[in-house]
């Protein structure tokens, strides 16, 4: 098992805070421990005390996330046969805090998007109401904007010691818990297998939104900002 799953002072969240964001060209980099300045390597801005990409509702998410987990490993059952209702609710809220993460995830991404295009103000403030649910947005509101759809963009960006078809795979498996647990009320009895792949999972996960961001949000700002250099002072 990942060490950093179980660890307080590794926690995910601040792996999370790991990735941070140029205010100037929005280009994201994972910097590690040593975040505290930001030197951009592309616009060459220098900031003290960066932002950080992943915003603090998404943060606490993860750290929900995690802290369903824990509890849910250190709990001990009365007896072998005898199944623990706290550990249940516990593996449960796992799987449901990781599918709201995956969800906030694309949410920020399109909106981040969407900002670098010059649409109506009316537009972008209820955008998220037009399409209002993950499938519409991944499926039809995703390729849209960016001319690939979401299988494609699996295979198109990668990263090393990353799967991101077996990501893909994997969220449409939480989905499906969380689906049959929040609507159908049934399924309660996670694998902690599973849960666990909720955790593990996020790393491809964050990994995917910060690549996937360069691509298509800083690359657009990058061109905007040399549109600005270029053009004569009026
Ligand atoms: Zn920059």
């Amino acid at each position: 098992m990942d060490p950093h799953l179980l660890i307080e002072n590794h926690s995910l969240v601040n792996l999370a805070m790991h990735y941070k964001i140029c205010r100037k060209c929005s280009r994201v980099r994972n910097l590690g421990p040593y975040s505290s300045s930001y030197q951009c390597d592309t616009c060459g801005s220098n900031e003290q005390y960066p932002n950080s990409f992943f915003d603090l509702n998404l943060l606490l998410m993860i750290d929900l996330m995690q802290d369903s987990y824990i509890t849910a490993t250190s709990l001990v059952p009365a007896s072998k046969d005898e199944p623990i209702p706290a550990e249940q609710a516990r593996l449960a809220s796992v799987v449901v805090y990781f599918c709201t993460v995956k969800e906030l995830m694309l949410h920020r991404f399109l909106s981040h998007l969407l900002d670098q295009f010059p649409l109506p103000v009316s537009f972008l403030e209820h955008w998220d109401k037009h399409y209002f649910t993950y499938s519409q947005r991944r499926e039809k509101l995703l390729p849209a904007l960016l001319g690939v759809n979401w299988e494609k963009l699996l295979t198109t960006l990668t990263a090393p010691n990353h799967d991101f078809p077996a990501m893909s795979a994997f969220l449409k498996k939480a989905t499906d818990a969380r689906d049959n647990l929040l609507h159908e009320g049934d399924h309660f009895d996670i694998d902690p297998n599973h849960a666990r792949g909720c955790l593990e999972n996020l790393f491809p996960l964050m990994e995917f939104y910060a690549l996937l961001h360069n691509k298509y949000v800083h690359e657009r700002r990058m061109d905007a900002i040399r549109r600005m250099a270029q053009s004569p002072a009026s």
